[in-house]
């Protein structure tokens, strides 16, 4: 997590500043199970590739994870292969590491209170990215199935509490739920609190109402990601302010003060980056 943040933080200023070829990830719904397969290519600077990730929510109730993926990696200058890597532990890590990124930036210095709203594999991996961040003195943990709420609370030495009660007087909120509506209101979100909003991938989908994204001002791994993919920016209207690699590369201002909501749509120059980060420390060397 060490290295891979301040990876993520370079992947997303060359991807702000178009030095990363990527469309839009192409999403292949799978209506007979509720899932959908994701293609995600782009061609970033010596390497170029794609990740393949399958999105089965209702894996959990079997055991197995509910996204899985598969990285392939070419370098660009040749289009020689040079890897087909699992992709499940890189979603779950840089996915963290990016809203690492956005909370390094944009929550407060002093920030002590941490919310976690949600339970699965990203509210483990971003507990453990966070932490390195900032001193937090109260973990609260909320999730729609209680037992799963106290499991992971337990294992963290956090809270379970409602989810009002999480979000009140947190200075950091983290959503990395699969819920399709909101589950966070704008009306429990004091000035100075940063929202990063993860789950919820879809232009239907939503884990934030209207008056958490108007509050607050809004930041995006990608602007075209969120017009396509995130419900929670089309849904409430809400204005982008920036991309994080524009704010990261300082061409735009910080937000002012007040309430920020980071919108991580996951794109995959963050997936590459961390896939040669991989394949390079296979190897032992510089690819
Ligand atoms: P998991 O399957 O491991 O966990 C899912 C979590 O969502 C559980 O805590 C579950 O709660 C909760 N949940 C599921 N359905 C609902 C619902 N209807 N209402 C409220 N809560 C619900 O998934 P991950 O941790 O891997 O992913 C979490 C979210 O983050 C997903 O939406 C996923 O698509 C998104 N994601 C975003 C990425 C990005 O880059 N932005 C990358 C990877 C994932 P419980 O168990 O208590 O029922």
């Amino acid at each position: 997590m060490d290295s891979l943040i301040p990876a993520m933080e370079q992947a997303l200023m060359d991807f702000s500043s178009g030095r990363v070829a990527q469309p839009v990830r192409t999403s292949l719904s799978i209506p007979e199970h509720a899932a959908f397969l994701g293609v995600m290519p782009a061609v970033y600077g010596d390497v170029m590739g794609a990740k393949l990730v399958t999105v089965y929510p209702n894996n959990t109730a079997t055991g197995l994870p509910s996204h899985q993926a598969l990285i392939v990696l070419f370098r660009s200058g040749t289009g020689e292969p040079l890897a087909v890597m699992d992709g499940r532990l890189i979603t779950e890590m840089r996915t963290a590491a990016v809203t690492a990124v956005a909370t390094k930036l944009l929550a407060k210095p002093d920030a002590r209170v941490l919310a976690i709203l949600g339970s699965g594999v990203q509210a483990r991996s971003h507990f453990e990215a966070l932490r390195l961040l900032r001193r937090f003195e109260e973990v609260r943990v909320w999730s729609r199935t209680p037992e799963n709420a106290r499991r992971f609370a337990a294992e963290i030495g956090a809270r379970p509490v409602s989810v009002e009660e999480a979000v009140r007087g947190a200075d950091v909120v983290v959503t990395v739920t699969g819920a399709p509506e909101p589950i966070l209101h704008g009306e429990w979100l004091e000035p100075g609190t940063l929202v990063n909003a993860v789950g919820a991938v879809g232009p239907k989908r939503r884990e934030l109402d209207d008056e958490a994204m108007r509050r607050g001002t809004v930041v995006v791994d990608s602007r075209e990601a969120a017009f396509i993919e995130s419900g929670d920016v089309l849904l409430s209207q809400a204005p982008i302010y920036a991309e994080l690699g524009e704010l990261l590369a300082g061409a735009k201002p910080k937000p002012p003060d007040g309430i920020s909501v980071f919108k991580s749509l996951g794109i995959a120059v963050e997936d590459l980056a961390a896939a040669r980060m991989v394949c390079s420390a296979a190897e032992g060397r510089r690819l």
